[in-house]
């Protein structure tokens, strides 16, 4: 019987000195993988102009039909997005999205990126209908607007409408 107990205890100083595969999460998070679909972001370009420019590829591309995009021409003079449009509507609802990322793999212009945030939980569905003031990026991009965008983009700085 000692023997056993003696035994049982030296199996668990053992364990208490092994490398624990819990975290203490919220406090400490596990890194995601490089490839993981969480929270989706509307990206700018280096010079704050929007990369989205309302083509609605990646809401027709959506599975769940969680994406809504409606379109508005910009202003010349106070451009949302180089070219002729923008996305005055983007919404999504999280709680359609199943983080598939067709609709990143859709947007011809790489705005939409899904990024690695995971903790989405909230309280209403209503919170959860994400809206262009959650999604639209505040910061800047290290990505350049192209040469070949119509009409010719003439260097403007953006007009931030969040
Ligand atoms: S990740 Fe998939 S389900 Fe979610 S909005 Fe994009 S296309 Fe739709
Ligand atoms: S996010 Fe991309 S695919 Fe969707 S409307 Fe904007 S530019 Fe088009």
């Amino acid at each position: 019987m000692i023997r056993g107990i003696a035994k049982g205890m030296g199996t668990t100083l053992r364990m208490l000195f092994r490398q624990k595969s819990t975290i203490e999460y919220p406090d400490k998070k596990k890194a995601r993988s490089a490839r993981f679909r969480g929270r989706h972001e509307l990206r700018r370009y280096d010079n704050g102009l929007e990369m989205c420019i309302g083509c609605e590829l990646c809401q027709v591309s959506c599975p769940a039909a969680a994406i809504t995009v409606m379109a508005a021409e910009n202003d010349p003079q106070n451009p949302h997005s180089p070219g002729e449009r923008y996305a005055y509507v983007y919404e999504i609802d999280m709680l359609r999205c199943i983080f598939c990322g067709l609709c990143e793999e859709a947007c011809p212009t790489e705005a939409l990126h899904l990024t690695q945030e995971y903790e989405l939980a909230d309280y209403t569905r209503e919170a959860l209908i994400y809206g262009r003031d959650r999604l639209v990026n505040k910061e800047p991009s290290h990505f350049r607007v192209p040469e070949n965008v119509y009409p010719k983009y003439d260097g403007r700085k953006a007009v931030d409408v969040l």
